[in-house]
C-alpha cells in the first residue's frame, strides 16, 4: 500500500475545515492548522483518543464510537500501531499459523522461524499450519515398549 493510499484510507486531514489552511501533523494522529490552530484527528487519532478513555473497548465499540471502518482498525492492528488489550476476547490471527495475536501480522514463533525469509513471506498467501499428529497421552500407562 502506498502512502497516498494510506493517507486516503485513514482520512488524514489535508486542509483545515475552518479556514482552509494547511494541516500539519503533530503527534499520534493529531493535526493542527498552521493558520488558525484548529485541531483535527485522522482515523488513528480518533481510535487513540477513544482508547485512552475506554481501555479494552472491542473493535465493534471502537468502530461505532469513532465512525472508523472495521477494516481500517484491523489495518492499524496489523501494523502494530494499536494493540488489542490484555483480557479482551477479541483477537486477530497470525497470517502464517493462525494463532491468536493482539497486534501484528505474525506470531513470535513464526517470525523466529521465518527469520530472514520474512520479506518473502509478505508476498505469499497466508500459510496453513498443519496440526502436528499427536500420540494421545495415555492416562493409565497402557502404552509400553516391548522387546
Ligand atoms: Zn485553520
Ligand atoms: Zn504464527
Amino acid at each position: 500500500m502506498t502512502n497516498e493510499e494510506k493517507r486516503f484510507l485513514e482520512h488524514r486531514p489535508v486542509n483545515c475545515e475552518e479556514c482552509g489552511g494547511k494541516m500539519f501533523y503533530q503527534v499520534d494522529g493529531v493535526y493542527q492548522c498552521t493558520d488558525c490552530g484548529h485541531i483535527e484527528l485522522d482515523d488513528f487519532g480518533k481510535i487513540k483518543e477513544y482508547l485512552a478513555k475506554n481501555d479494552g473497548a472491542s473493535m465493534v465499540e471502537i468502530a461505532s464510537a469513532t465512525g472508523v471502518e472495521m477494516n481500517i482498525i484491523r489495518m492499524f492492528l496489523e501494523d502494530g500501531r494499536i494493540q488489542i488489550p490484555k483480557g479482551s476476547k477479541l483477537f486477530i490471527s497470525c497470517k502464517r499459523c493462525g494463532c491468536a495475536l493482539r497486534s501484528g501480522r505474525y506470531c513470535e514463533d513464526c517470525i523466529r522461524e521465518l527469520g530472514n525469509d520474512l520479506k518473502d513471506a509478505f508476498a505469499e498467501a497466508p500459510g496453513q499450519k498443519a496440526e502436528p499428529a499427536r500420540i494421545p497421552r495415555s492416562s493409565n500407562n497402557r502404552m509400553r515398549y516391548f522387546n
